[in-house]
C-alpha cells in the first residue's frame, strides 16, 4: 500500500487510509497525553476539521456507540459502519 517505511493509517470517520505523517489523532476522551496502553484513533485533515471544528450531529454519539478505543480497528470499523448505516469494510482476505 505505502511505501516501506511509512506507516499508514485508517481515518475512523471516512475509511480512508493515509500516511501516519498526514493523519490527525483523535481521542475520544480528549487526553491526548496518556499514551499509554491506548491506540489512537486518526481522522484525515477534511474529517479532523469536521469533527473537532464544527458540530457534527450524532458522530461523537456513533463513535461512542461503536467503542470507538475499545474494540480492536476491525471491529471498530465494522460497528461503526452499521451504526453510521454505511457499508462495511471491505475486507481483503
Ligand atoms: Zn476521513
Amino acid at each position: 500500500m505505502w511505501q516501506s517505511g511509512s506507516e499508514g493509517v485508517t481515518c475512523i470517520a471516512c475509511g480512508e487510509e493515509l500516511p501516519r505523517s498526514q493523519a490527525r489523532e483523535y481521542d475520544k476522551h480528549g487526553d491526548r497525553w496518556e499514551r499509554r496502553d491506548k491506540e489512537f484513533e486518526f481522522l484525515c485533515k477534511p474529517c479532523y476539521r469536521e469533527c473537532c471544528h464544527q458540530p457534527r450531529d450524532g458522530l461523537e454519539e456513533t463513535l461512542v456507540r461503536a467503542d470507538a478505543g475499545d474494540a480492536d480497528r476491525e471491529t471498530f470499523l465494522a460497528q461503526y459502519h452499521d451504526i453510521a448505516g454505511g457499508e462495511g469494510p471491505e475486507r481483503e482476505r
